[in-house]
């Protein structure tokens, strides 16, 4: 039985060392298609990783040693970027919906640019920079359509970008805005595009767009992001783009449109391509079971860790490639369904795999898996966490995110203090709360040095309370306690101790609740028959 190695490590060490699920990424791989790629393009494209595909801090640092720059989308992706060795100047943050604080971080660390998507934003920045001079880039949603990507950005309504025909007015705007500087624009026609071709006709008409905005309103045109959008195989009858049909093509028109703007800088946005064939989600088989006929493989792992394999969207299912990887010679003997730890029909990571044998404890591997993996999936589902990530690299396996283990769930949330209604002596933070009330209006009312208030302090015999004093006191308590006291319900021994006042005013927010909802009559009679 021949198994697969990574980089000479035989991947049942992997497991058995990092535990299963997991995801294991080639470093070499991941450097080979940034070098060969890089190697090719026109030297007027820089090639920026987009850290959504894979946010992974070691991952992502693989590529900016390579040369890569960063486009980030989030105030952690931003982070990442930094800690993973991406200067500023290689760095830019886009994405709708951009938060106060990301913007602030834009401007203070001072990156390339900022990729404003609405003229509303580009005013919060405006004014969030002050005396600060901050790099935008102009998303645009262009007039046009793309070809080639089941995700088209272009010539629809989208919450993304600013429509190519409201550019000049916002460049008017901007020119009036200190501290903005707009450097150039952004578009990004669309994910998963695996034609060549496609690619040249969506950068020939970026391009072109770029050239028109620059004639028509003067746009300062240092950078254009050309987006990106090249996509991996996953599917039967689908190839990988090759890059002896996409380059020429590419290159030439980048020529082309260098020679009427020889001082502009082209970004290329790249995720899924450069990190996609790099990645295994390596699963062990728990059970194997036969249903009316077919064959299942429970696995430790499912759509939890990996939603892309799921195939939604598609009508039939289309399977991600799936080896067995502990029997890689071996020929497939069955179809076999491949499911995951959920309790939910749809975690299936492949329908139908032809597979050799399968038994328990053996190794299956999702391969192709190294962008939108765990961070595109529901890892909350059913508790079971983010897994664990290893990255080889110069022949060693690294842990490079730790998986979850319960506590990392369980300490972050909270758990309500337990109360029974039938002991108020156990209610300590409902009663702490009340006597801390009653303590506070104690204060406001009697405007006198007290003594320590506690649930058997004496309102009449050690604090002296008098009749004005007690309408005030209950006045207060309703303006602190947001309640209505009915005076019907109050008897002279409610007023023995703080602790005793601290009962009616407990019955009487019981009733305001319940009033709101049963009736003050059924609340009241409630109420004082508790207290
Ligand atoms: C998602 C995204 C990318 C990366 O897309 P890939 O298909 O993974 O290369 C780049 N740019 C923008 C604007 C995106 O939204």
């Amino acid at each position: 039985m021949t198994e697969l190695h990574m980089q000479s490590i035989p991947i049942s060490t992997i497991a058995d060392v990092f535990g299963t699920p997991l995801y294991v990424y080639d470093a070499d791989v991941i450097a080979a298609t940034y070098t060969s790629l890089r190697r090719v393009l026109h030297p007027a494209i820089e090639l920026y990783y987009s850290l959504k595909a894979n946010p992974n801090i070691s991952v992502t640092a693989e590529l900016i040693d390579a040369g890569a720059g960063a486009e980030v989308s989030s105030l952690v992706e931003l982070q990442t970027a930094a800690a993973a060795g991406a200067g500023p100047e290689q760095t830019i943050f886009l994405g709708p919906g951009k938060s106060d604080d990301e913007l602030l971080a834009c401007v203070e660390a001072g990156i390339r640019a900022v990729v404003v998507e609405s003229r509303g934003e580009l005013r919060r920045l405006a004014g969030l920079a002050g005396a600060e001079s901050v790099d935008v880039l102009l998303r645009v949603n262009p007039a046009f359509t793309s070809t080639g990507s089941g995700l088209s950005m272009g010539g629809k309504p989208r919450q993304f970008g600013i429509d190519e025909e409201d550019i000049p007015a916002v460049v008017a705007e901007a020119t009036g805005l200190p501290g903005i500087q707009v450097r150039g624009l952004h578009a990004y026609m669309g994910t998963r595009i695996l034609k060549a071709a496609d690619v040249v006709r969506n950068t020939a008409e970026i391009l072109a767009m770029a050239a028109r905005l620059r004639q028509d309103c003067g746009i300062e045109l240092d950078t254009v992001d050309i987006g990106g959008g090249l996509g991996v195989a996953y599917f039967a009858k689908e190839q990988d783009i090759e890059l002896d049909e996409l380059v020429p093509g590419l290159n030439e028109v980048v020529a082309e449109f260098a020679t009427g703007h020889p001082d502009t800088r082209l970004i290329m946005e790249l995720g899924r391509y450069l990190v996609a064939r790099a990645g295994t989600y390596v699963v062990r088989v728990r059970d194997v079971k036969t249903s009316r006929g077919e064959r299942f493989a429970v696995a430790d792992g499912g759509t939890n860790h990996h939603m892309a394999a799921v195939g939604i969207g598609s009508f039939v299912k289309r399977n991600f490639p799936i080896r067995h990887l502990t029997a890689l010679d071996e020929p497939a003997v069955a179809p076999y369904t491949i499911t995951g730890p959920l309790c939910t029909p749809n975690d299936v990571i492949g329908k139908a795999v032809p597979l050799p044998e399968v038994r328990p404890g053996d190794l299956l591997g999702v391969e192709r898996s190294g962008a939108y993996g765990p961070s595109a999936s529901p890892v909350g589902f059913l508790s079971h966490g983010h897994p664990a990530e290893v990255l080889v690299r110069d022949g060693t396996a690294h842990l490079v995110r730790r998986g979850d283990i319960p506590s990392d769930l369980l300490d972050r949330q909270i758990l309500i203090t337990r109360t029974k209604e039938h002991d108020m002596t156990a209610d300590h933070t409902i009663a702490d709360h009340t006597i801390k009330a009653i303590a506070v209006a104690l204060d406001e009312v009697l405007q006198r040095e007290l003594p320590p208030i506690t649930e058997q302090t004496r309102l009449f015999d050690e604090l002296h309370l008098d009749s004005t004093s007690v309408l005030e006191l209950l006045m207060a308590l309703e303006e602190g306690l947001g309640i209505e006291v009915d005076p019907e319900a109050l008897r002279p021994e409610d007023f023995d101790t703080v602790g005793s006042l601290a009962e009616y005013v407990r019955a009487q927010a019981a009733d305001s609740t319940a009033g709101s909802t049963a009736g003050s009559t059924a609340g009241s009679t409630a109420g004082s028959t508790s207290a």
